[in-house]
C-alpha cells in the first residue's frame, strides 16, 4: 500500500515537471529568439505562455511555438525507453513510465491543435505568415480556426452527453465541451487583442493623455472638489498632490462610488486611487500595451511620467473611446 502511494506521488511530481519543462522550452527558445515570455498560465493541459512582445519574424515564432510540444515528445520518448527496459523487471516503475509517456504524448498532441493561441495555432500562424507575408491576416485566420475548433469541441461534447457513443459517459462530454469553451474564449480574446493593436497602432501615450488634470490637495473634501473644480470647469480627472508630491489620482467614477450625503465629510485622499495602486506610463509607450496593462491589472487610469514628473493622465475610458472611433473609421 505504501508503495502505491509513493509511486502515485512521484508520478504526479514527474507529470508536473513535464508541464513545467514544456513551458520552459517555450521561454528559453523564445528568449534566444528575442521574444520575452512574461508569465505562464498553467492550465490542465499545459500552459499558455503570455508574451509581452510578438515575434519579429515567422521563423522565430515557429521555433518558439514548436519548442514546447517538441520538448513534450522528447520527454515521452525518454519515458517510453524507461518503460521498455523496466517492463517485466520492475513492474511499478514500468507502469509509471508508460503513463508518463502517454500523458506527454497527449500534452504535445493537445497543444498542437492548430487553433490560436495554442502552440499549434502559433505554428499554423507562423506558416501562414511565412507564405503570405501578412502578419495581421495570418493571425486573423489562425484565431478564426481556433474559434471554429472550440465550437466543434463544444458540439462534440454535447453529442457525447446525449448520444453516449463508444461507451463514453456524460462526464467526458462535459469535459470536452469545457475544453472547447476554453479554446473558443482564448481565441476570441486573442482576436480582440489583435483588433486593439490594429486600431491603436502607432499611437503613443503622449498623444492620448489628458494634460488638463488639475492638481488638487489631498485634504479637501469631495464637496469642495465638486463645487470648486468639477461643476465650474467640467474637468473629470484630477491628480492628488501634497506640495507637489503625487499621492494619487481621482476620476469621476471614484466620486460616484460614495453617496452624495457623505461628500461633505469625506476627504479626497480617502476616495482617490493611491499612488501605490497606480501604474505609470512613459510618454513614448504605445497605446495598445497601455490598454493591455490596464486590463491585466484592472485599473482605469495611468499617470504619464517623464523624468519623475507627471505630465498627463491616460484614462481607460479615453482609450476605449479612441479605439472605437478609430475602428469605426477603419483607421
Ligand atoms: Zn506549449
Amino acid at each position: 500500500m505504501a508503495l502505491y502511494w509513493i509511486v502515485g506521488i512521484i508520478t504526479s511530481l514527474l507529470f508536473f515537471a513535464s508541464v513545467v519543462a514544456h513551458e520552459l522550452a517555450h521561454s528559453l527558445v523564445g528568449r534566444v529568439n528575442g521574444i520575452p515570455v512574461k508569465s505562464i498560465t498553467l492550465f490542465i493541459f499545459g500552459g499558455i505562455a503570455q508574451m509581452t512582445k510578438e515575434a519579429a519574424h515567422p521563423g522565430a515564432e515557429f521555433k518558439m511555438a514548436a519548442a514546447g510540444p517538441a520538448c513534450s515528445l522528447v520527454i515521452a520518448g525518454l519515458f517510453g525507453l524507461l518503460w521498455f527496459f523496466a517492463q517485466g523487471v520492475v513492474e511499478p516503475l514500468a507502469a509509471m513510465a508508460f503513463w508518463l509517456a502517454y500523458v506527454n504524448v497527449i500534452l504535445a498532441a493537445f497543444n498542437l491543435i492548430p487553433g490560436f493561441p495554442l502552440d499549434g495555432g502559433r505554428v499554423f500562424r507562423s506558416l501562414l505568415w511565412r507564405v503570405t507575408g501578412n502578419y495581421r491576416r495570418s493571425t486573423q485566420v489562425a484565431t478564426r480556426v481556433g474559434q471554429g475548433i472550440g465550437y466543434l469541441f463544444v458540439l462534440g461534447g454535447i453529442l457525447i452527453i446525449f448520444l453516449r457513443p463508444f461507451g463514453l459517459d456524460w462526464f467526458s462530454g462535459l469535459w470536452l465541451a469545457f475544453i472547447g469553451w476554453f479554446l473558443e474564449s482564448a481565441a476570441s480574446a486573442s482576436y480582440r487583442q489583435l483588433r486593439w493593436r490594429d486600431a491603436l497602432q502607432g499611437v503613443s501615450a503622449s498623444q492620448v493623455m489628458t494634460t488638463d488634470c488639475p492638481l488638487v490637495p489631498p485634504n479637501i473634501t469631495v464637496s469642495q472638489l465638486v463645487q470648486g473644480y468639477i461643476l465650474t470647469s467640467g474637468r473629470q480627472c484630477f491628480l492628488v498632490a501634497d506640495e507637489g508630491r503625487l499621492e494619487g489620482a481621482l476620476m469621476l467614477a471614484n466620486i460616484k462610488s460614495i453617496p452624495q450625503q457623505d461628500w461633505g465629510v469625506t476627504q479626497v485622499r480617502e476616495i482617490m486611487t493611491p499612488i501605490d495602486k497606480l501604474k505609470m506610463a512613459h510618454p513614448d509607450q504605445d497605446a495598445p500595451s497601455i490598454l493591455e496593462e490596464m486590463n491585466e491589472n484592472e485599473i482605469n487610469q495611468m499617470p504619464v511620467v517623464s523624468e519623475g514628473r507627471v505630465v498627463g493622465l491616460i484614462t481607460r475610458d479615453g482609450l476605449i473611446k479612441l479605439l472605437s472611433i478609430r475602428s469605426r473609421l477603419g483607421a
